[in-house]
């Protein structure tokens, strides 16, 4: 298929609602200050301007109030407030949201970045994670037993969001997205009643929890199922000059054709970051990086790697056993809190010839020295769950492309945002589906490809909208709409 000339997309605007005037001053308010266990926070209180700020730098909104919860009594206390009180409800876990969902204007943000218990039970391999929880919390309290959920590849990113929209990461072949390790959830509802959803209770709500789940309610508590992994892994980048880019990438297309599960790759083009791990020769220079992480036996994995570790002439190879931390770890400067992102995504169901070129040519366009764009191999274990089994879609993609516009400060920030944009139009011959934790605000029709091209799974998602949150208080979000009434 031939790539043609594509228009940039106009942006379709997201209804937003609008900011209302919330009165700290009432008796409502009195009454909730007397019953949150946590330390309210307004503007004008000292830790504020800190406590606004989400990752994503470029986002910059003024919340009324922001509601710090120490366990679900809080969660309950500040969603009955903001209910009563009308106000817009940002829910932050980890705050990474892309497009900024766990921050708003006027309205309340409820926090739940300090509920960070995790409860391991080795023996049972399950874990029990607070929504604060980071990824990097979570692998910390599950690797010492050799245990891990499948996540994400920062570990900085929050368990809950990340697991309430599907979750991919260097363990998804093998066992998964992250909501294919999910056993149950406790949450509040929009009504305030405190609910478990698992495969015996709420079965219908636990189906949605895992890909839609932030529309339905505030999880509080993630119950995961845990698997043997490391703690020592094979894995690392193996590094080709970017102008190598159409051989290296037609190559790694052949050699991933029927890869075992053992095996999650992800395909970067950026420069390369000034790393203690790179020579400073490489610094700043434009490459292509296959990144490898081998879940085996150590030599069975070698004999895997070794095509493409000994394809062309790379111009490192730091492919090698190391703790599944470490790998884990890899890409955390890389995206450091406050810098400004603007991202944009699409599946793909195969590497065509003509979108590895649309690839190569945009990889040969990068001006930032810390944009770029991480393709994640996907199959195995995540395409053995049937797409109706969960809400999170997909299951039969290849792959899933992440294009990254970054910039440290706001100087050039623009023409990354452009890049990043008509980029992702040349791709649009390719695209196959959408990732809705990769999404940015793209409007409704958006919303609706990323939970599949069939109208009935959106249906059934728009009648659990309905019983669950028919008054749509949980609208900061990728938006799923009630059924009408
Ligand atoms: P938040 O901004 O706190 O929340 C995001 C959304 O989830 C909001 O709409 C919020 O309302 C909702 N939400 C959060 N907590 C709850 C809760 N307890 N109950 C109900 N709703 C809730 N995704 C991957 O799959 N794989 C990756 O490897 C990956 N890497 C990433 C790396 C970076 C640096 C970033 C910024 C994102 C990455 N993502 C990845 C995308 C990530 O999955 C989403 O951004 C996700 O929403 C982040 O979750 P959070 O809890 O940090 O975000």
């Amino acid at each position: 298929m031939g790539a043609s000339t594509v228009p940039v997309p106009v942006p379709v605007p997201v209804p937003v609602p609008q900011p209302v005037r919330v009165r700290l001053d009432d008796p409502a308010y009195h009454e909730l200050a007397r019953s949150f266990r946590g330390s309210l926070v307004r503007a004008g209180d000292a830790p504020y301007e800190e406590r606004r700020r989400i990752w994503n730098g470029a986002i910059d909104r003024h919340p009324a109030l922001i509601a710090p919860c120490t366990g679900s009594a809080d969660v309950v206390a500040a969603l009955k407030w903001a209910v009563e009180t009308g106000a817009p409800v940002a829910v932050r876990g980890g705050g990474h949201s892309f497009p900024g969902h766990s921050v708003c204007d006027g309205g309340v943000v409820i926090d739940l970045s300090a509920m960070k218990e995790i409860r391991v039970d080795p023996e049972a391999r399950t874990a029990r994670v607070g929504a604060g929880a980071l990824l990097g919390e979570l692998d910390a309290a599950t690797q010492p037993f050799g245990l891990a959920v499948p996540s994400g590849i920062v570990t900085h990113t929050g368990v809950a969001g990340l697991t309430l929209g599907g979750g991919i990461g260097w363990l998804s072949r093998k066992y998964g997205m992250s909501v294919d390790q999910l056993l149950s959830v406790d949450l509040v509802t929009a009504g305030g009643e405190r609910v478990t959803a698992g495969a015996a209770h709420e079965p219908e709500l636990f189906w949605g929890m895992r890909g839609a789940g932030g529309n339905f309610g505030i999880v509080t508590e993630f119950t995961f199922r845990l698997n043997p992994v490391g703690p020592t892994v094979l894995a690392g980048p193996v590094l080709w000059p970017v102008e190598d880019s159409p051989q290296v990438m037609r190559f790694y297309r052949d050699w991933i054709a029927g890869a075992p599960d053992e095996l999650t790759t992800i395909v970067i083009h950026r420069k390369a970051p000034p790393s203690p791990a790179l020579p400073p020769e490489l610094h700043g220079r434009p490459v292509v990086m296959v990144i490898a992480c081998w879940v085996g036996e150590p030599e069975a994995g070698e004999e895997v790697m070794r095509p493409m570790r000994e394809f062309g002439r790379p111009l490192l190879d730091l492919c090698r056993p190391k703790p599944y931390l470490a790998h884990q770890a890899m890409f955390d400067p890389s995206f450091p809190h406050g810098w400004r992102y603007y991202f944009r995504g699409c599946g793909l169901d195969r590497l065509d010839d003509g979108a590895l070129d649309v690839m190569a040519r945009y990889a040969g366009r990068i001006a930032s020295p810390q944009s770029g764009f991480p393709l994640f191999q996907l199959g195995g274990a995540v395409a053995r769950v049937g797409e109706d089994d969960t809400a999170a879609s997909g299951r039969s993609l290849g792959h899933m492309l992440n294009i990254n516009g970054i910039r440290e400060a706001p100087e050039g920030f623009d023409e990354e945002r452009g890049w990043v944009r008509e980029f992702w139009s040349a791709m649009q011959p390719y695209q196959a589906g959408v990732y809705v934790n990769f999404l940015m605000d793209e409007g409704e029709q958006r919303i609706r490809l990323a939970y599949g091209s069939r109208e009935r799974k959106l249906e059934r998602l728009r009648a659990l909208k309905a019983e669950w949150d028919p008054g749509n208080v949980f609208r900061l979000n990728q938006n799923i709409p009630p059924a009408d009434a």
